[in-house]
């Protein structure tokens, strides 16, 4: 497939999602927090404080424990914004920080309810429920990060066996969407949920991934198992580069084996911000036609939510990045997989595609390529953020396309984490939807990477 001949077509699509685009397109960041965003952008000290917050964050118990932490880091910051220096006052004492966690509760509460569509399941159904009624899939994604003991991981295991009953009844009786529930290849699950292998075992570690691996695949099994049997779709998020390989090898490993061959339907992420993603794709490709499955795989592509651990922990080491170090070629590499996947499909390999990304241009060329190779809009599906890319998702769903979104349930200590990732994500001057938020052109949206 010729990029320069696709170029038109990815044009007319990205102008015709951003005319569809609620609230003169503007991007979601204006309605945030504009001043938590506006700091975290412009500086540099801050935004590593709360790079490093966000390690300990899962490990916190309490607000007063997380305001101690909070205040702990800010303290490295050197030319601290007045609300700030005034909370860190506030953590001095011990009643300072009590107050503290709790008016920094309140301001996350807030935000956090853009991002976490509830406390569980149960809570989020209202939510799940009216997006499917407005033509829009979800990915349940279970928060609680980092898991350290057996304990941990059996209860995350359960949580998520819980959950794909409870959304199996949340889904049950919603009218039907035929964009959303079938496309090429055969029907496709209402239920879907994303699930994370650092929270699926204590130990998955880059010395030892064989341990994480067995370990992470005594807990996926039975939740394969109950996916089946309530008819859902499975899906196994990727994490920092140091767990790529124990991931890939257990997802493949176990959808390989002959009790899996008939379901569930199940996928994977691919990180395109690795250099490494190209030949990670073709070892995928290669697994799809040598294990015929009765669900195809489904491969997300992401560019990756990782890259500021992934340059930091490599500088560390004296190595040289496992990641692009210029945007650009992020998102050159995303449109080159992107290409790839549409014509694999198209050339009989069984593979489901799903399209992760607010960058505009991104998906419009992913969508213009997929009519290229022949596929109609079932048959790429649109993915995005809760909180993030609620605009877009308003804009595929209006103009007739297949669009999911990745919709984090749980309690707030554990939202923080992910919380804190998407404003650093979303703050960094290389973010599309940083760029859309300050009035960036159309057109220099939606150039060539
Ligand atoms: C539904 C959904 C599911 C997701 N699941 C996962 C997952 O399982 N695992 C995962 O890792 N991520 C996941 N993500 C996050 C995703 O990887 C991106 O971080 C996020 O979507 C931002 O990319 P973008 O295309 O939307 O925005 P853009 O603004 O176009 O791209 C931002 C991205 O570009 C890359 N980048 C930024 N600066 C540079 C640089 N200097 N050099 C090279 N590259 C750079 C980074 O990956 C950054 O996140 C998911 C996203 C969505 C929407």
């Amino acid at each position: 497939m010729d990029p320069a001949t696709l170029e038109p077509r990815v044009q007319a699509i990205g102008r015709d999602l951003a005319a569809a685009l609620p609230r003169g397109g503007k991007g979601p960041l204006r309605a945030l927090d504009e001043k938590a965003m506006d700091y975290a952008a412009q500086d540099a000290e801050l935004r590593a404080a709360l790079f490093r917050f966000v390690d300990v964050v899962p490990a916190c118990r309490s607000l007063d424990d997380l305001a101690r932490h909070l205040t702990a880091f800010l303290d490295d910051v050197g030319d601290r914004p007045p609300s700030i220096e005034a909370a860190m006052r506030m953590g001095d004492s011990r009643a300072g920080r009590a107050a503290l966690g709790g008016a920094a509760a309140v301001g996350v509460r807030r935000m956090a309810h853009r991002f976490i569509v509830g406390a569980t399941p149960a809570d989020a159904s209202a939510v799940l429920r009216a997006l499917w009624q407005s033509g829009v899939g979800a990915s349940v994604d279970l928060l609680g990060e980092a898991t350290v003991t057996s304990a941990e991981a059996d209860r995350y295991a359960a949580r998520c066996a819980e959950a794909l009953d409870a959304l199996a009844g949340v889904y049950a009786g919603l009218p039907a969407r035929p964009l959303l529930e079938a496309d090429g290849a055969g029907p496709t699950p209402r239920v879907n949920l994303s699930v994370k292998t650092s929270a699926l075992t204590p130990l998955l570690r880059p010395d030892a991934p064989d341990l994480g691996r067995e370990d992470a695949a005594g807990r996926l099994r039975p939740l394969l198992r109950r996916a089946h049997a309530a008819g859902a779709h499975l899906h196994i998020d990727m994490e920092s580069f140091d767990s790529i390989e124990a991931v890939t090898d257990l997802v493949l490993t176990v959808l390989a084996e002959d009790e899996f061959a008939a379901g569930p339907s199940a996928g994977v992420v691919l990180q395109a911000y690795l250099r490494e993603s190209p030949a990670q794709l073709e070892r995928l490709l290669t697994w799809t036609r040598e294990h015929q499955r009765a669900s195809p795989l489904t491969v997300r592509l992401v560019k990756g939510a990782y890259w500021d651990h992934e340059v930091v922990e490599a500088v560390q080491h004296g190595w040289k990045p496992p990641v692009f170090e210029v945007k650009a070629d992020s998102d050159r590499n995303f449109e080159a997989l992107t290409r790839r996947l549409v014509e694999a499909r198209a050339g009989g390999a069984p593979v489901r595609i799903a399209i992760a990304s607010h960058n505009l241009r991104s998906v419009a060329h992913a969508i213009a390529a997929n009519e290229q190779a022949g596929g109609g809009p079932a048959d790429l599906e649109l993915q995005v953020l809760r909180g993030l890319g609620d605009e877009l998702q308003a804009a595929l769903a209006a103009t007739g396309r297949r669009v999911r979104t990745y919709c984090p349930v749980g309690d707030l200590v554990a939202g923080m984490a992910y919380l804190v990732r998407r404003l650093l994500e979303n703050t960094s001057n290389e973010s599309f939807l940083h760029d859309q938020a300050t009035g960036a052109p159309l057109d220099e949206l939606l150039a060539a990477p």
